[in-house]
């Protein structure tokens, strides 16, 4: 981490010589989740530009006119990186205020994991933010950068770091407090909920498709009933599963869960109820 650290002061360095614009020093951040994440860092004080809409994360959203002349108005630019934003890829890959969180690091990583939940060797799955520790990690480079953008509220992002830290420990011990015996077997729609398990004690049980937009195939679909770990399976999806597709999981409950936070003003608190409602669903 303290590496990293420096070297993403060193490279901040070098993007402020390079940033010629003069103007207030903006910093846009890609899209949902990390602009909750920077709120929180910048909580009183101006915020971060958002460049995606909320539900753009990754799988969908374009980038308009208006979006790339955000970008090039901006000091810093942060985003995650071209595995989740494919849409912005073009536009950030050789921008040099640009910042890939992904290029760092100071992340736990997993690798993407097949339908049957086993990892595929080289590969990222790219919803880090999920990660408690991620999450705090991701607002320590926040500050680092929006100090960089604006020196003078250097203290209070600080500060708001360590707010931030406090909270999210206190949302991950108090799901923690309602410990099950055993781990929490569920379903994906997608493989998006990977980096909540450790912290929530669930345990992932196979997708039902590689991406939120394919359907599922008939052998995997019978694949999953054959394995599954508890009579009554929960399902998690990105939005409300068609009722034909749940009539061939049954008996099943199911929990619609956006990986982006949209449903949320606040990241702590939109991700204790993503991991309450997971675990609700399951029990
Ligand atoms: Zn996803």
């Amino acid at each position: 981490m303290i590496q990293s650290q420096r070297l993403l002061t060193a490279a901040l360095m070098i993007l402020s010589l390079l940033a010629m614009s003069a103007q207030a020093a903006t910093v846009s951040v890609s899209n949902y989740p990390l602009f909750l994440l920077s709120q929180a860092v910048t909580e009183g004080a101006p915020s971060a530009k958002q460049i995606l809409d909320p539900s753009e994360v990754g799988h969908h959203g374009s980038i308009s006119p208006g979006d790339i002349k955000a970008i090039q108005d901006s000091k810093f630019v942060v985003w995650f990186g071209a595995p989740l934003e494919h849409n912005l890829a073009t536009s950030l890959d050789k921008a040099p205020n640009a910042i890939s969180l992904y290029a760092f690091d100071a992340f736990s990583r997993l690798p993407l994991r097949d339908v049957k939940g086993q990892p595929i060797k080289g590969t990222l799955d790219p919803h880090i933010w999920l990660d408690p520790e991620n999450a705090k990690a991701i607002t320590r480079a926040l500050a680092v950068i929006h100090s960089h953008a604006n020196p003078k509220y250097k203290k209070l992002y600080h500060a708001n770091v360590q707010k931030f830290a406090q909270r999210m420990d206190r949302a991950v011990v108090q799901v923690q407090q309602q410990k099950k015996q055993k781990l929490l077997p569920y379903w994906a729609y997608h493989d998006a909920y990977q980096y909540l398990e450790s912290a929530t004690q669930l345990q992932f049980a196979g997708s039902l498709s590689i991406d939120e937009d394919t359907a599922p195939k008939a052998s995997q679909l019978r694949w999953l009933n054959e394995q599954r770990p508890s009579k009554t399976m929960c399902i998690v999806t990105q939005s409300e599963p068609a009722k034909g597709l749940l009539a061939k999981l049954q008996p099943v409950n199911s929990t619609v869960q956006s990986e982006d936070m949209s449903a949320s003003k606040d990241f702590v608190s939109g991700w204790s109820s993503m991991a309450q409602q997971i675990r609700r669903c399951i029990s």
